[in-house]
């Protein structure tokens, strides 16, 4: 937990970061902490797992991926939460929700045993692995955001299972390298309200700090929705010029310019 003597406080609920890590996602966790303390922002985390009750409210919740045995022992314990954070969802709260994690916020996951395990519909999304054959989704994958002006989001894939998208869902980017949900429709993640859905890992969050900012930013303005505190002085700081923006843009050209040129 960081504090700053800023009256602003955001709630951070990160789920299951004991189980579901797989190429250490809680460097998402550790970068809205870092970020919070450039900003002078208070922030409580609320490390949730297996039992633990979700706290009455929250700005920002985050879950990681993790392979199909560790998604099996969260499924029925987030099922429990699910009404909370549909709730949630729907109330403007910020998401961030990567490849396991990801799949378990839509309708359905069916894994690589052809095991159905239930969803929390946070997502108008459902994800299968293919009965037949082994082929895995694996690679460097550059996507270009729907969002507003985020651009270019650059991470790594490495999911068995495949997303498709329902008729209300809106992708969270577009294919220009990589696989994506599935490999076939050019999509990757999905975006709904302040919520987002990705295969992304790197972790996402400080490979695309734009991705940060806007998370960040949808964060504060749920908190000022539900309490009324001030925080202009902290989104217009979000906006200022900051060098680690800037070199998180100019690592996000050279990561593609890199990965363009292994692709041939
Ligand atoms: N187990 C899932 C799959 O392979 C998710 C993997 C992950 O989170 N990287 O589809």
């Amino acid at each position: 937990m960081s504090k700053s003597s800023s009256l602003l406080s955001l709630r951070v609920v990160s789920l299951y970061e004991d189980i579901l890590n797989i190429y250490s996602d809680k460097g998402n966790r550790l970068a809205v902490e870092a970020r919070a303390a450039e900003l002078g922002v208070r922030v409580d985390v609320d490390l949730i797992s297996l039992g633990d009750r979700l706290p009455s409210d929250a700005d920002l919740v985050l879950i990681g991926g993790g392979q199909d045995r560790e998604q099996g022992i969260v499924a029925m314990d987030l099922l429990a939460k699910g009404d909370t954070l549909r709730n949630w969802a729907a109330d403007n709260v910020a998401m961030l929700a990567v490849c396991g994690g990801f799949q378990l916020f839509g309708r359905w996951f069916r894994n690589s045993k052809g095991v159905f395990l239930k969803g929390i519909d946070v997502f108008d999304c459902v994800s299968t692995v293919p009965a037949f054959g082994n082929l895995r989704l694996v690679g460097d994958v550059i996507s270009q955001s729907s969002i507003d002006d985020l651009g270019m989001i650059v991470g790594y894939e490495n999911h068995g299972g495949q997303t498709f998208l329902g008729s209300s869902a809106v992708p969270f980017g577009k294919i220009e390298v990589g696989f994506g949900n599935n490999g076939v429709d050019g999509t990757e993640g999905v975006r709904r309200n302040s919520c987002i859905g990705t295969y992304l890992h790197g972790s996402v969050l400080p490979n695309n700090l734009q991705l940060l900012d806007w998370l960040f930013t949808r964060a504060i303005e749920h908190r000022i929705s539900q309490s009324g505190d001030s925080g202009s002085a902290v989104l217009e700081k979000i906006l200022e010029h900051s060098k680690l923006g800037t070199a998180s843009a100019f690592a996000r050209q050279l990561v593609s310019a890199t990965v363009r040129e292994e692709q041939g």
